[in-house]
């Protein structure tokens, strides 16, 4: 459903270009729930942004490799085609519901907007969708909700607004932006519950971008992890997570408080995400990695684990081993 195959991006700067994806590939299958973990820096929001074709066209370039929706060419469609599949076919949340709320605009007035640009509802028809849709998101009195302004609102009952925003014309593919990371830990919960609940309700695919690796545990099928730009490691998110590969995999789950010893600090990964505009040659881990070797000079592809169909890495350390536990 949403296929992004073998993309290499750059932004252009002066006297050169910051390569900011190098050869991702992540597919989408319907109704899957899919995450995308890594660090500030390594390219979930660019994958993105990339798949809805919400970067101005002329910032970037594209060296090799595709985006598809449904089979079509994301990177060659018109505007006027991407205008009918944001919001129809595929549509995104973001972090801070705020930017892309309205603050001038009623909430309900901003929902029953999406809905009249999509469909051929009456005006009364849109009204009593949006009002079902709030109601669906488990807000106790809609009516109220659908006449207040964003500000009025709790950053929780925004995200469920934007959530209904979201949801209004019944995409196939939502992506989510790391639409928790601004609420505290049992409204982030709730929120994600709420997505996950109507995600099944209506065979919507999710793609859920996150730096949190228990996010992704209690809530995605599958996981690609990204670092610099590259996917490091992909699979069912079970199998990631129990027989993680990749060191950098295994250095994100070591942060997780469920996996300290009590009493002791959580760890952290050494060192920084390198700087895109300067990556150390092979392997873009190999100056934080705790196993680094003398192959680490080449890049490593994705390469399949031992007795793990469907789950790779892209580590020549750890290639071929069967079960880390
Ligand atoms: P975060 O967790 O902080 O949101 P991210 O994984 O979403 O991080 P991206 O926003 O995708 O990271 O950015 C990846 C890299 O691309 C960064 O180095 C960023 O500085 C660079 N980048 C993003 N947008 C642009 C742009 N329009 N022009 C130049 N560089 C950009
Ligand atoms: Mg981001």
């Amino acid at each position: 459903m949403l296929d992004i195959d073998n993309l290499y991006l750059e932004f252009p700067v002066y006297k050169g270009a910051i390569r900011v994806l190098n050869g991702v590939t992540i597919q989408v299958m319907p109704g899957e729930i899919v995450g995308i973990v890594g660090e500030s820096g390594s390219g979930k929001s660019v994958t993105a942004m990339m798949s809805m074709r919400l970067i101005p066209q002329n910032s970037y370039r594209v060296r090799t490799g595709s985006v598809r929706k449904s089979g079509r060419n994301i990177l060659q469609a018109t505007e006027k085609e991407m205008r009918h599949i944001r919001g129809k076919d595929m549509a995104m949340i973001f972090q801070e519901p705020m930017t892309a709320l309205n603050p001038t605009m009623r909430v309900g007035r901003q929902i029953t907007n999406v809905i009249r640009r999509h469909t051929s509802l009456s005006a009364g028809q849109a009204r009593e969708r949006a009002i079902a849709l709030l109601r669906d998101m488990h807000i106790a009195d809609p009516v109220q909700i659908f006449d207040a302004y964003p500000f009025e609102l709790s950053g929780g009952m925004r995200q469920r607004v934007m959530i209904a925003l979201a949801f209004s014309c019944e995409p196939s593919l939502l992506i989510a932006d790391e639409p928790t990371t601004a609420l505290d830990v049992t409204v982030q919960k709730q929120v994600l519950m709420l997505l996950r609940e109507r995600a099944r309700k209506t065979g919507t695919a999710i793609l859920l971008i996150t730096h949190d690796m228990a996010v992704v545990s209690q809530f995605c099928e599958r996981v690609y992890v990204m670092y610099a730009g590259s996917v490091v490691e992909q699979g069912i998110t079970a199998q990631v997570i129990d027989r993680p590969a990749h060191p950098y995999t295994r250095g994100l789950l070591g942060g997780l408080p469920e996996n300290a010893e009590p009493g002791s600090p959580l760890q952290a990964i050494a060192g920084q995400v390198p700087n895109l505009a300067d990556l150390p040659g092979g392997c873009a881990f190999r100056n934080r990695c705790p196993l680094q070797g003398e192959p680490c000079s080449q890049i490593p592809p994705l390469m399949p684990l031992a007795d793990q169909p469907g789950h790779t890495a892209a580590c020549w350390m750890t290639a071929g081993e069967a079960a880390h536990v």
